[in-house]
């Protein structure tokens, strides 16, 4: 394109280049003819060639009025230029102003020479001609590169912006490059942003996903620098406390009552999870004790023991002496290896040992040959905690779906733990100092492990590692177990107790729908029977015998209070053996602790050490675990 040409001729050629752009970029260079162009611009061929040698000659000028304006620049004498910054600025100014009437010509130059060899090659070679003439004035590459960077970087930009002034765009990003370029500052190193590393997360194993694996998980998915996986070997979280619905009633496979709520591990944990649940007291007024064929209330309280036929008024005196006295914590009991040893040297008349032994027995789920061999130490602690709640039994409204839930929510929503369900802990090896899972879909390695299952099944799992023989002291513990015999009945056959115990043969069925009525279809009733069982048979003749004598000894209960359970009942279910909690606390038996000597790993679960008994126990022990693990995380932090 000829510096003179006309402004009407130059607008005739921008039209026709413009147009020819277009169509390359839609249908591709090679697909458009010379007629195509003709025909879109309304043109003749002889006005085509009159502007045109050909069609490649429509990109060559393009690129030519700039190129042959670089060549023009570079020759002039340097006795014409006042300063270097100057002479290169007018340039780059003059270079912006030829082309700066025509952004849309630009942009799709621009755009073509991403998709055509013949453009980029044009294109190329201007820069290589600006390249070489800046050089000629200013013999230092790297600022003639940045200069070029200059150029270039401003049109693409100027070209992507609907209305911007590509001179003032140009002078302004000249100006702040002259400042580096004028610097004497010595090259110095790049000062850069270290990328910020990938953080080393502690990773945690959670082997069980009862109440106690999932309270742990849940505490430790607070902290930011934990993650981990819970391993649940079923198909369902909850563990003993998997609830489940059949017919309209929901039924726990382990009840769902509290004792001492207020005082209760639980209750720390709404406040520290953020845990929602409300609960409901069982109607102390209709809790009764049997004996002999005779119904007494149960001593729970000042008024049901001023109530209670169990004791006489000397005794109901010496009774309150012995609770004072367990609140105030200075009760001697404590100081009995067992609730035998200190029976044996009370003076206290038979019935108030037997009022303690049978509050043993229902709260430790029991039989009173075990109670008597329950630790003094653990009755005063578990009394003195229970007699100092205004809330002796609740349940949680809704069963335990309504707490697990919310701790498997935390899991989910922390978005750092995994829930492998159906995914059984094999085996485990301590590789690379990590502790390395294999589970039957893969090996996982750990930084930390919690076992948050029966002890008995710890045991097995770690058989011949070795870790196996500092846990041989608690390999032979022995379990509390019950029966169970819930029924779900269609109708409120009766409703004359919340519980009644049957002191004589240690048995009790609880009207679970009497207080939360949320477990029952409309109208229902749902009873669960429990019997607490020996464990000590000479055979397994002697074991059935026993086991079928409690079954009968339970359902002449259900028919002595509950007339017309049996036409009634919609559902049915009858567990011989059910596991209460996974170590009887007795003196015989030994709780797994926290932290084992030599053991590199956390336990948690109703067989650990901690406050409580049955699930608080199991709550207790994880949340100790957990926050141990937060405290060692912490720690690690503060070192780095
Ligand atoms: C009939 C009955 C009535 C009860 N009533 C009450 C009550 O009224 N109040 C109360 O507070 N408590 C009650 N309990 C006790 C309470 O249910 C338990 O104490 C509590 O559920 C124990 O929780 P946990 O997490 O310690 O153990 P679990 O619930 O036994 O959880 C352990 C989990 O580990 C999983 N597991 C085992 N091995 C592996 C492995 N290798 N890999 C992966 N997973 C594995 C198991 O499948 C299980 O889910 C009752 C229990 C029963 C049975």
């Amino acid at each position: 394109m000829s510096q003179f040409m006309r402004a009407s001729t130059r607008k005739k050629r921008d039209v026709m280049m413009e147009a020819a752009l277009t169509m390359f970029m839609e249908k591709g260079y090679e697909n458009v003819s010379v007629d195509d162009i003709i025909a879109a611009t309304g043109s003749s061929k002889g006005t085509f060639y009159h502007y045109f040698k050909s069609k490649d000659a429509i990109i060559s000028a393009l690129y030519s009025k700039q190129i042959q304006f670089i060549q023009e620049w570079v020759k002039q004498p340097p006795s014409k230029v006042q300063s270097l910054e100057g002479h290169i600025n007018r340039l780059f100014l003059d270079l912006a102003s030829n082309i700066h009437s025509s952004p849309r010509l630009v942009r799709s130059l621009q755009a073509l020479s991403l998709q055509n060899e013949t453009v980029k090659t044009e294109e190329q070679q201007q820069l290589n001609v600006l390249s070489e003439s800046l050089l000629h004035w200013l013999p230092e590459p790297r600022k003639i590169e940045l200069l070029v960077c200059i150029y270039t970087g401003t049109v693409r930009t100027w070209c992507n912006q609907d209305d911007a002034d590509l001179l003032s765009m140009m002078k302004n990003n000249l100006a702040w490059l002259w400042v580096g370029l004028r610097s004497s500052e010595p090259y110095a190193p790049l000062q850069v942003e270290p990328v910020p590393k990938e953080e080393n997360k502690m990773k945690v194993a959670i082997i069980g996903g009862g109440l106690a694996g999932l309270t742990a998980a849940a505490y430790l998915s607070e902290n930011p620098h934990v993650e981990g996986i819970l391993f649940e070997r079923s198909p369902q979280l909850g563990g003993r406390a998997f609830t489940y619905e059949k017919a309209g009633f929901t039924l726990n496979y382990g009840a769902h009552a509290i004792y001492g709520i207020d005082r209760h591990t639980l209750t720390n944990m709404e406040r520290e999870l953020g845990l929602s649940f409300s609960s409901k007291q069982v109607d102390k007024r209709k809790v009764f004790y049997a004996k002999h064929n005779q119904l007494t209330a149960a001593p729970l309280d000042a008024i049901n023991l001023l109530r209670t036929d169990l004791l006489s008024t000397m005794q109901k005196v010496r009774f309150v002496g012995e609770i004072t006295a367990i609140i105030a914590n200075i009760h001697n009991l404590k100081n009995y290896a067992t609730l035998a040893d200190y029976l044996a040297e009370s003076n206290a008349d038979e019935d108030v040992k037997e009022l303690w032994e049978h509050l043993v027995c229902s709260n430790f789920f029991i039989t009173p040959e075990d109670a008597r061999n329950v630790s003094g130490a653990v009755i005063s602690e578990y009394y003195h905690n229970l007699f100092l709640s205004s809330k002796p039994v609740n349940y949680v409204l809704g069963s335990w779906a309504v707490i697990t839930n919310q701790l498997k929510q935390k899991l989910t929503t922390s978005g750092r733990w995994e829930i492998a369900l159906q995914e059984g802990v094999e085996s485990l090896r301590y590789a690379d100092r990590k502790f390395v899972l294999h589970t039957k879909n893969r090996e996982v390695a750990f930084d930390k492990v919690i076992f948050a299952m029966p002890v008995q099944q710890v045991v097995k799992l770690l058989k011949g590692t070795a870790w196996e023989p500092f846990l041989s002291p608690y390999e032979s513990n022995t379990a509390t177990e019950v029966m169970v015999y819930d029924v779900g009945l269609s109708r409120v056959v009766a409703r004359p107790f919340s519980y009644i115990s049957d002191m004589d043969n240690k048995l009790f069925i609880s009207d679970v729908s009497a207080t939360d009525h949320t477990l029952v279809p409309e109208g229902g009733q749902l009873l669960q029977g429990i019997a607490y069982l020996s464990d000590r048979f000479d055979n397994e003749e002697q074991r059935k015998a026993y086991l079928e004598e409690k079954n009968l000894q339970m359902e002449a209960l259900f028919d002595k209070h509950y007339p017309g359970w049996r036409d009634a009942t919609a559902v049915k279910r009858v567990s011989k053996k059910a596991m209460v909690s996974s170590v009887k606390n007795i003196a015989s038996n030994n709780l797994l602790p926290i932290r084992v000597e030599n053991v590199p790993f956390y336990f948690c679960g109703d067989g650990c050490t901690g406050k409580g008994e049955l699930a608080e126990r199991a709550f207790s022990s994880a949340r100790t675990a957990a926050l141990s693990i937060v405290h060692e995380v912490e720690q690690a932090l503060q070192k780095v």
